[in-house]
């Protein structure tokens, strides 16, 4: 006997389950798979099968649960999947009553229709979609399932039971939630961004726009969408990517690398009011079951460009006078060369211009005054030139111009001639200041270097045009001279030599020797570091030769510390070996003593080396204190306050002019007599300035010095006269520091230090 089979829809809207209201597509598999169910059950039941074996055979292979319930809602049997869906054994559920595995809510309702459906006689009732009843039930671990449920009555041992069938819509249920939250976040992302973003057909018709676009663009997307991708480009633009675009709808983002796509594109758009405005571009494209489509993201890049614009500005611009700078002559230089390159009839010219007398403007008038005549020589520069060419300053007063398509080498001389004559002319300073107002006077020395003759690289062009500069300077200044390897092959020479004298002082080629000063009773009391440079082509050169050179480019500075630092590291070797009052002395060239900051290098570099102060004496020449005393002066006297212990010595005392009334005021611990007046010495007239020398500096409380001294004569003359301490070639000749040592040490071996004639023979030979 068959029972009928009615689930009253109203069961329905108990559940407030939006998904399970609507019936899906597979509803009708779902009521047919109960009626098949039922209908095996029932057969197998009436040709005598066991309820319960066939009621097994028939669910074991289904894959949503099916149980039997009593009327009462015991469970009388289920499938594996039913205990598998709420997580139990068969043992813990079979018997016990359903209603613990719904919520309370559904309890009842269950109740009521178990017990219906108990009583119910057979009228047959096929299962549709309308009985499905959407319900919850309740996982072992907590966790509520959504269900749906089909009911039929069927015999279970010979009493009515109730057949249920039910589905897991858990998953569809989450995959749902899921798809409708990343609509959610889709729809927030591209309504929140502020680019515009499409999505084409593959017509290039828009069939999605965001709401960016009105910022982007300035349309609304009802404007846009429907209509072709063309629109929001300027047509001849849109022509010329046109082929691109195709690209990236057809190649997808994996591939694009691969076959020398860019990740974005910039390209001119056209906006509804703005006109055209840059902007970027970036491509996703996408296929479904609709066909190919390509998503752009376009953003307004206006501002980002102005940005570009302004620090590249920045990066290649000279602030003070807006020329560019030595970055931007390099990126030109290479245009350039590469036009001398497919030209072989063009012409072109590097012209480095230093100006003559700016430090005097800068030191007397100010900084400010010097930056207003840098300015105004930048646009006295730009107006010599013509359209082609170029200006820039590579900092200080040095300003380079590059000239683009001369017919021949006089042009860049006619050049030449138009810039000396228009900076020749007076500046006329309106700076606040001492001289507001005034007029300044400044000249100007060019080196040109015509390209492509002595200039095919960048290097060749730059060093040539730097070599005929410098022989403009040494020639006299405010002239031009044009680079030619004949003409400027002694500036050549001189130059390179600046060059390798400024690299020395890294590569290893310069060295310090030693000259021991000893005291009339012959003991070593100190030493003179003097500078020792051999050039990269073995040959030594003498610093009598590469000291005027590095005082007239300011390599001194770098020379001085260099020599000082070395100096005071060596004096503390000595130290190390126990000869801790033995003294360094230092010479400083006059242009260092000029240095504003002068004496805190000085602090700064023998603090560092941590050599006692008092066993520092530092060597400045008679002339370069003269020349500005009073500064001289301070000088001293800070360096003293910083360093106390510090002892000063007038260099080459006798040969300047010395005002007596400052020597007396002057801070200086030491006058070392001028080599001249000992290798002289038999002139009476130099003994007689010697002796006055050394009865000056012992009536001023001085020490002093002898140099120069070659023979026993020579060493016995101011022996007698209690002449402080001696220098010279009898003692040793300038020595590596090793050679000095050795001296020091033999003579604490010795009870009385001999100086003679041989000892000097024994040791002469210089350091290098
Ligand atoms: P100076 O400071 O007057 O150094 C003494 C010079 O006399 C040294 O010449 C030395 O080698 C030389 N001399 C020493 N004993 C004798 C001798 O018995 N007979 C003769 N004929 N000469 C002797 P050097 O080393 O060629 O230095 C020349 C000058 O170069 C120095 O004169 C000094 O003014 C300068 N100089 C050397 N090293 C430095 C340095 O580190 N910085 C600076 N600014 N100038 C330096
Ligand atoms: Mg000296
Ligand atoms: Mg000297």
């Amino acid at each position: 006997m068959e029972k009928g089979i009615e689930v009253q829809s109203i069961l329905k809207s108990l559940e407030p389950e939006e998904a399970a209201s609507d019936a899906r597509p597979d509803d009708s598999i779902f009521t047919q798979l109960l009626e098949r169910l039922v209908q095996g059950y029932s057969l197998r039941i009436e040709s005598g099968e066991d309820e319960a074996d066939s009621l097994e055979i028939l669910l074991d292979g289904v894959s949503d649960s099916v149980l039997i319930v009593s009327p009462s809602g015991a469970i009388l049997n289920a499938n594996p999947s039913f205990y598998r869906t709420f997580g139990y054994d068969r043992e813990e559920l079979l018997d016990s009553e359903i209603y613990a595995l719904l919520p309370p809510s559904h309890r009842d309702v269950f109740r009521q229709k178990f017990a219906a459906f108990g009583l119910r006689e057979g009228e047959r009732h096929s299962a549709s979609s309308d009985d499905i009843m959407a319900f919850r039930g309740l996982r072992r671990d907590g966790v509520t399932l959504t269900l749906d449920c089909l009911l039929s009555s069927v015999q279970c041992g010979g009493q009515p039971a109730v057949l249920m069938l039910i589905r897991d819509l858990s998953f569809d249920h989450a995959l749902f939630e899921q798809l409708k939250e990343t609509k959610d976040h889709y729809v927030a992302l591209s309504e929140t961004i502020t680019e515009a973003i499409f999505r084409l057909d593959e017509n290039f018709s828009i069939i999605f726009a965001n709401s960016g676009v009105k910022n982007t663009f300035g349309f609304e997307r009802e404007d846009v969408v429907g209509k072709p991708f063309r629109v929001l480009f300027p047509p001849e633009v849109f022509a010329q990517h046109e082929k691109e675009f195709n690209k990236y709808f057809f190649v997808d983002d994996a591939d694009r690398l691969a076959q020398g796509m860019k990740r974005t594109l910039e390209i001119l758009g056209a906006t509804k009011n703005r006109g055209v405005a840059p902007m970027e571009m970036s491509f996703g494209n996408s296929k479904d079951y609709k066909g190919r489509s390509l998503t752009c993201v376009i953003r307004d890049i206006t501002q980002r460009k102005t940005l570009e614009r302004r620090l590249r500005h920045l990066a290649y611009h000279d602030k003070l006078t807006g020329l560019g700078n030595r970055d931007l002559f390099n990126e030109d230089m290479k245009s350039v060369l590469d036009r001398v390159r497919d030209d072989p009839e063009w012409k072109g010219a590097v012209l480095f211009l230093d100006l003559d007398g700016f430090k005097r403007v800068n030191d007397t008038l100010g900084h400010a005054a010097g930056d207003e005549l840098l300015i105004e020589t930048g646009r006295r520069l730009r107006v010599c030139l013509r359209d082609r060419d170029s200006a820039y300053r590579f900092g200080g007063d040095e300003f380079v111009a590059v000239l683009g398509g001369i017919k021949e080498t006089g042009d860049a001389a006619i050049v030449a001639e138009r810039i000396l004559a228009t900076v020749g002319n007076p500046y006329i300073l309106r700076t606040k200041g001492k001289n507001a107002g005034g007029k300044v006077n400044v000249g100007v020395s060019i080196g040109i270097a015509v390209i492509p003759e002595y200039g095919a690289t960048l290097e060749e062009a730059t060093r040539n045009a730097d070599i005929a500069m410098y022989c403009s300077k040494e020639a006299g200044k405010n002239r031009y001279t044009l680079y030619d390897p004949v003409i400027t092959a002694k500036a050549t020479e001189h130059w390179k030599m600046e060059q390798e004298l400024a690299a020395a002082m890294t590569s290893g080629g310069l060295s310090l020797a030693y000259q021991p000063i000893v005291g009339p009773d012959g003991r070593v009391r100190g030493m003179e570091a003097l500078l020792r440079w051999r050039r990269p082509d073995g040959r030594m050169v003498p610093p009598s030769e590469f000291i005027p050179l590095a005082e007239a480019n300011g390599t001194v500075m770098a020379l001085g510390e260099w020599a000082l630092r070395k100096a005071c590291y060596d004096a503390r070797r000595l130290h190390a070996r126990g000869h801790t009052d033995v003294f360094v002395s230092v010479n400083l060239s006059g242009r260092h003593f000029d240095q504003p900051n002068l004496v805190p290098t000085l602090a700064a570099i023998v603090r560092q080396s941590g050599l006692p102060p008092g066993n520092l004496c530092i060597e400045v020449t008679e002339t370069a204190i003269m020349k500005n005393t009073q500064d001289a002066i301070e000088r001293i006297k800070e360096a003293k306050r910083l360093l106390p212990g510090i002892r000063f010595m007038i260099d080459d005392f006798g040969t300047g002019y010395s005002s007596l009334a400052y020597l007396s005021r002057l801070p200086v611990d030491a006058l070392k007599i001028d080599i001249s007046f000992v290798t002289q010495l038999a002139e009476p007239q130099n003994q007689k300035i010697v002796n006055a020398i050394l009865n000056l500096a012992r009536n001023l409380q001085l020490d002093t010095i002898a140099e120069g001294i070659e023979t026993r004569e020579e060493w016995q003359y101011f022996a007698r006269r209690k002449c402080g301490a001696m220098q010279g070639y009898y003692i040793l000749r300038p020595s590596n520091l090793g050679k000095v040592a050795a001296l020091i040490e033999r003579q604490a071996r010795e009870a009385r230090p001999t100086v003679s004639a041989e000892t000097a023979a024994k040791t002469v030979s210089d350091s290098d």
